[in-house]
């Protein structure tokens, strides 16, 4: 596939807005039940130099939900690795953007960084400058914004949408509105952008297999 070509067409769409649209399509390819996508892009010429989708090698077909589910990880190409191959070397360091589309094509927000052979590629190669996910918020992130509640206007009550004229936000201290009401109609986003450095993203990968490896041994040796 080719993906080299310029894909900036509206400017006032951030790269990684761009990015996320990319790797979304791209993951729309793979046969899986838990779909992936990964562009690597150049963030200075704004090309994309790499794309990728999971799915058993040579894109043969999924074997089907019963043989897939649970082993979709071990028997597939990771998207990352696809990528990665496409880019093969890389002079200026690239940004790698990892999407995983539910059904209906919404972006899952992930519980963080959970693939240690793609991190260990990832850090391998050296071009990888940051890894994006899509993480699941935490409790102290606004529920509306991709910020946190302490950098939230709404959430720290200086600013209302949903009854602003009939709001008391000129007495001192927040307005009297709930958290929730303040955002007016602006929907629930359960997601937030998150960059890595490969480093980081590797080092925050293998703290999950040693996290898996010791509940393991606890339940071995009771
Ligand atoms: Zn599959
Ligand atoms: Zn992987
Ligand atoms: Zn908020
Ligand atoms: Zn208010």
């Amino acid at each position: 596939m080719d993906t080299s070509t310029s894909w900036n067409r509206d400017a006032s769409v951030t790269l990684l807005q761009e990015a996320v649209a990319v790797a979304s399509s791209i993951a729309r390819l793979s046969s899986c039940r838990s779909r992936r996508g990964v562009v690597l892009w150049d963030r200075f010429t704004r090309t994309i130099r790499g794309a990728g989708f999971n799915g058993p090698p040579r894109l043969r077909a999924c074997p089907g939900r019963e043989v897939c589910t649970g082993t979709c990880g071990q028997r597939s190409v990771h998207a990352e690795a696809r990528a990665i191959r496409e880019v093969g070397s890389s002079l200026v360091e690239l940004e790698l953007v990892h999407v995983e589309l539910a059904p209906g094509d919404a972006l899952v927000a992930c519980d963080g960084p959970s693939c240690p052979s793609c991190a260990a590629l990832i850090l391998d190669v050296r071009f990888v400058g940051g890894v994006h996910l899509h993480e699941a918020k935490p409790p102290e992130w606004c529920p509306h914004r991709e910020v946190p509640r302490a950098d939230c206007s709404f959430c720290l009550g200086v600013d209302c949408i949903a009854v602003r004229g009939k709001c008391d936000l000129d007495v001192p201290g927040p307005c009297a509105h709930d958290a929730a009401a303040r955002h007016g109609d602006l929907p629930v986003v359960v997601g937030r952008w998150r960059r890595y450095t490969a480093e980081e993203f590797y080092e925050a990968s293998v703290r999950t297999i040693r996290q898996a490896t010791s509940s393991w041994t606890s339940t071995a040796s009771q």
